[in-house]
C-alpha cells in the first residue's frame, strides 16, 4: 500500500511536525563525522519551505540516559549543519523538546522557517511510546510528516503515538521515507532478473529473516563476512578461530536445506583471507576450503571475490547488506571493495543496485563510492526489516495515498 506523500499535502501556512533521523555520528569534539542522514532529509524540508509551510523538526541522537539533558547527545551540531546546508537560520530554542521555550518558539514560527527540537530521547517517553509525552509534541503540528526511515521500524512516541494523537491532521510520508520503501520493498515485488542478494556482516542471527525471505525472490544469494563461517561449519569445513555462531548451526542448516528446495542458489566463500588477530599488522594467510587452527577468517579470498563479482556482473538487480570482511581494517577491506566495485560497474551498465544501510553504507561511504549506486539506504535495521517483509510501525501510522 503506498503512503500519502508530503508533496500531496497543502502545507502553506501550516506547522508541519516532521520526524527526521538526524542520528549522526559525532567525534569527541562534538563535530559531525558523517552528515549523510541530514543531507538525505533536505528534499522533504526544502519541499515544505518552498510551499510556505513551517517546519518543526524532531529527532533522536544516540542513546542518552533518558532522564534529561546531556550535552554530548545534543542535536545542536545538527541544527548548525542543517542551517548551513539550507542557507537559512534553523531555530534551536531549548534544551528540552517540550518545555515552555520550545512551545513558544514553535508558536511564533513563520512561513518558510525551520526549527529543530532538542533530542527526543532526553525523555523516556520517546522510546516508551508514551501517550502523554506524544500529546505534548502533537500540539506543535497541524500536519504530521515522517521522513525518519532509519527509525521507522521502531514503535517510539514520535513515530507512532504522535501521529496517532494528531486528530484530523494529515499524516504523510517524507520523500526519503518514500524513496527507501520504493527501493527496498517494491524492488522485491517486481525485480529485473537475474536478481542477486549479497549478504555479509558479523552475525547470521541478525539476518536469518532476511535470508529466508530473499530465498523466495532472488536468483542468487552470495554470502560473505563472518556469517559465512557458521554455514561453512555446518557444511563440514574447519573454520579455525573464525567467528562461528555455535548456537545458530541449526538455523544455518535449515537455510541450506530451504535453499535446496527453492530456485535460489546459495553461494559461500571457497577461500578466505585470514589473520592471527584483527589488526593491520597481523600476519596474513589465504586458505582454501579449511582454515588452519589458530587463524581467523577475516575477509573473502581472491577466488571468491572473482566468483562473486562475476555473478554481480550478470545481474540486473542487486541488493547488498553487510560487509564481506572486517572492512574497517585495511588488509581485510579488499573483499568488500571488490563487491562495491562490481556493483558500481553493474550500475553503470544499467542494473538497479541497492546498498542496505548500516555497515555496508558506511563501507561505500569510506570508499568514497556513495554516488556509484542506484540507492544507498540510510537505515540498517529498518532496511533489513523491509527485506524481511515485516511491517513497519512508522509506515502503518501514516495515511494511505
Ligand atoms: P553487521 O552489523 O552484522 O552488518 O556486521 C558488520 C561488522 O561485521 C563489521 O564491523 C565487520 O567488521 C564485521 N565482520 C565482517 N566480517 C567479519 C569477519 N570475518 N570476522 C569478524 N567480523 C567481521
Amino acid at each position: 500500500m503506498s503512503k500519502l506523500s508530503i508533496e500531496d499535502v497543502d502545507v502553506a501556512g501550516r506547522r508541519v511536525l516532521t520526524r527526521v533521523d538526524f542520528n549522526v555520528p559525532l567525534d569527541d569534539g562534538g563535530r559531525i563525522t558523517d552528515d549523510r542522514r541530514i543531507r538525505a532529509a533536505l528534499p522533504t524540508i526544502q519541499s515544505i519551505i518552498r510551499r510556505r509551510g513551517k517546519v518543526v523538526l524532531m529527532s533522536h541522537l544516540g542513546r542518552p540516559a533518558e532522564n534529561g539533558y546531556e550535552a554530548e547527545y545534543s542535536l545542536k551540531p545538527a541544527a548548525a549543519a542543517l542551517s548551513q546546508m539550507l542557507g537559512q537560520p534553523v531555530a534551536f530554542p531549548s534544551q528540552d523538546c517540550v518545555d515552555a521555550a520550545a512551545a513558544a518558539a514553535v508558536e511564533s514560527l513563520g512561513e518558510g522557517q525551520v526549527l529543530l527540537l532538542e533530542n527526543l530521547r532526553f525523555h523516556a517517553g520517546e522510546t516508551e511510546n508514551d501517550a502523554e509525552f506524544a500529546a505534548r509534541l502533537a500540539r506543535y503540528g497541524q500536519v504530521y510528516c515522517n521522513d525518519a526511515f532509519g527509525t521507522a521500524h521502531r514503535a517510539h512516541a514520535s513515530i507512532v503515538a504522535v501521529p496517532r494523537s494528531m486528530g484530523a491532521a494529515k499524516r504523510a510520508a517524507g520523500l526519503l521515507l518514500l524513496a527507501e520503501v520504493k527501493y527496498l520493498s517494491d524492488i522485491l515485488k517486481n525485480p529485473q532478473r537475474p536478481f542477486v542478494a549479497v549478504l555479509g556482516g558479523a552475525k547470521v542471527s541478525d539476518k536469518l529473516g532476511a535470508i529466508k525471505r530473499l530465498l523466495d525472490v532472488v536468483d542468487d544469494v552470495l554470502v560473505g563476512g563472518a556469517m559465512a563461517y557458521t554455514f561453512l561449519e555446518v557444511l563440514g569445513r574447519r573454520m579455525g578461530k573464525s567467528r562461528v555462531e555455535h548456537d545458530r548451526l541449526d538455523d544455518a542448516r535449515e537455510i541450506i536445506e530451504l535453499a535446496a528446495e527453492k530456485k535460489a542458489d546459495l553461494f559461500f566463500p571457497n577461500d578466505h583471507v585470514c589473520g592471527k588477530e584483527i589488526s593491520d599488522g597481523t600476519p596474513i594467510k589465504v586458505f582454501e576450503d579449511h582454515i588452519e587452527d589458530g587463524w581467523i577468517g577475516l575477509d573473502i579470498g581472491p577466488q571468491t571475490q572473482h566468483r562473486y563479482a562475476e555473478r554481480i556482473g550478470k545481474a540486473r538487480t542487486i541488493i547488498w547488506n553487510g560487509p564481506m570482511g572486517v572492512f574497517e581494517v585495511g588488509p581485510f577491506s579488499v573483499g568488500t571493495k571488490a563487491v562495491a566495485d562490481a556493483m558500481a560497474a553493474a550500475t553503470r551498465n544499467g542494473a538497479t543496485t541497492v546498498i542496505g544501510g548500516g555497515d555496508s553504507a558506511a563501507a561505500v561511504e569510506a570508499l568514497g563510492m556513495d554516488d556509484a549506486f542506484s540507492h544507498v539506504s540510510t537505515g540498517g535495521g529498518a532496511s533489513l526489516r523491509l527485506l524481511e517483509g515485516r511491517n513497519m510501525p512508522g509506515l502503518d501510522a501514516l495515511d494511505d495515498a
